[in-house]
């Protein structure tokens, strides 16, 4: 990488303000320089596709933007169960019920130590009470439909119906030393990013506190069961391969992140047995289901048997940028890990690709991701799906990087991630040596910046992908 061999014909700052970005061959001055040593396919002849929803039709509003849905719709909420409340409230409900409130503990310990719901299991409870007991703080919340398995059976995608019929997914990837889970946060979603599966049918509702950590406590369940094998030769290679590349397998690996997994090992070293690691990458905005997102992530981190015990460390909130609420995420005093979905530094593209930027501008979601770093020391992620010709460009990474430079050094880390294809869609991911350029860019601006690697493709388990259809 030499960026002062690398054409740059024009400066950055030339890359287009507003109006510019879209002339007839596309691509603002960025021109490939003919004298490139070796250089790759740069921008020269590649146009500047508009992007549009493929496949589908998006929802407008009166205005013709694409619909944003923030508020759920009026509709009856699950059952609540012990994973909505404190310790505190566990006690409380069952001296209200004339139970002993030490049975709440008991019950805890069942639930987010040995991940049961199972009252034959529960043999250390009154056999009088324990049905009880379950049926008042244990309520099935999450039924399995189908599991799909990929990469010799390290990824597993999991298909839950909840208590309606709405259905959810989440997905278990083991690696080396961490096993991380995608989780979801919304069935459906309101954001209307036309290059993602999940927003095609909006949002149906926002999923309960209990909904979401219970999808960690029945993922645990299957690798406890042996159910989730570990990565073969091959995956460890390939692995290795993008560590080797300065690449990353998974989006929250960090030294934190790692210690987190370490946290969940077991003493032999054969690596975590349970969910180390969390990503709200699901299907949903997490920050659209701001107070039971947070109280998911309070009972995550809760030691047992109050919660799972989990390292906040290693939990990873992902967001279009719902701008006050990653400002009020920053002033939660936890150290989650922070990610922004930007997919474009310039508001003219991230107009279209994530509508939500009609609220907040491109400038505000970074200036409240450095706030988040500001307040929490917490290096935060960028992430940006490169989606071929049309938010891929040089110039696009210069702009970028100046936009992340102009804010300070050592900040921030960007996850570039190649388009996973969704239904319908004739987007495609980006070229690899255009990856690979963008990357290079980015890292010769002086940016941290790791090409994600994308586990379950085939099983549409990828970023993305996840639209909850039974068939
Ligand atoms: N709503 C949140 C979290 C869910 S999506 C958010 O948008 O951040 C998790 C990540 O996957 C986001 O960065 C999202 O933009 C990205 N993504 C969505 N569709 C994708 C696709 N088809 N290919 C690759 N990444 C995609």
């Amino acid at each position: 990488m030499s960026p002062s061999k690398s054409p740059r014909p024009e400066p950055s700052s030339s890359a287009p303000k507003r109006g510019s970005a879209r002339t007839a061959a596309g691509a603002p001055p960025a021109r490939n320089s003919a004298g490139a040593p070796a250089g790759p396919p740069v921008d020269a002849a590649r146009p500047q596709i508009r992007p549009k929803a493929e496949g589908w039709q998006q929802p407008m509003d009166a205005e013709g933007r694409p619909k944003l849905q923030f508020a759920q719709p009026k509709v009856k909420q699950p059952p609540k169960h012990l994973a909505d409340m404190t310790l505190d409230e566990r006690t409380a409900r069952a001296t209200e019920l004339g139970i002993s409130g030490f049975r709440a503990k008991q019950l805890s310990v069942h639930y987010f130590r040995h991940y049961t719901s199972d009252p034959e299991q529960m043999t250390d409870l009154p056999a009088e009470t324990r049905e009880q007991l379950v049926e008042e703080f244990l309520p099935p919340l999450l039924t399995e439909v189908r599991r799909l398995k990929t990469d010799d059976g390290a990824t597993i995608k999991f298909l839950w119906r909840l208590f309606d019929g709405a259905m959810v997914e989440s997905v278990l990837m083991r690696y080396r030393s961490r096993i991380t889970l995608c989780i979801s946060s919304q069935c459906g979603c309101g954001m209307n990013c036309p290059f993602c599966a999940t927003g095609q049918n909006g949002l149906t509702r926002n999923m309960s506190s209990a909904e979401i950590v219970d999808q960690i406590v029945q993922a645990n369940r299957a690798i406890a069961a042996g159910e989730l094998d570990a990565p073969n030769a091959a995956e460890i290679a390939e692995e290795a391969d993008h560590a080797a590349l300065g690449e990353e397998t998974d989006f929250a690996e960090s030294e934190e992140s790692a210690a987190a997994g370490k946290g969940a090992s077991s003493s032999s070293g054969v690596g975590p047995q349970r969910v180390s690691n969390i990503v709200f990458m699901g299907m949903g905005e997490p920050l659209a289901n701001y107070k039971r997102v947070m109280n998911a992530v309070r009972r995550m981190v809760d030691p047992a048997p109050e919660g799972l015990g989990m390292s906040a460390r290693g939990i990873t909130i992902s967001t279009v940028g719902l701008v006050p609420a990653i400002r009020k995420l920053a002033d939660e005093n936890l150290p989650i890990t922070f990610a922004l979905s930007l997919h474009a530094p310039d508001d003219e593209l991230r107009d279209e690709l994530i509508p939500v930027n009609s609220r907040w501008k491109a400038d505000e979601a970074i200036d409240a991701a450095y706030h988040y770093y500001k307040t929490t020391g917490r290096r935060v992620s960028i992430e940006y799906a490169l989606i071929k010709d049309m938010n891929d460009h040089q110039w696009r990474a210069e702009l970028l990087a100046e936009k992340l430079n102009a804010r300070g050094r050592g900040w921030v880390h960007v996850n570039p991630i190649p388009l996973n294809p969704t239904p319908g869609s004739i987007w495609t991911s980006s070229e690899p040596e255009v990856m690979r350029a963008f990357v290079n860019r980015l890292e010769s601006l002086g940016v941290p910046t790791t090409l994600r690697d994308t586990r379950g493709k085939e099983i549409d388990g990828a970023c993305g992908q996840l639209a909850a259809a039974e068939e």
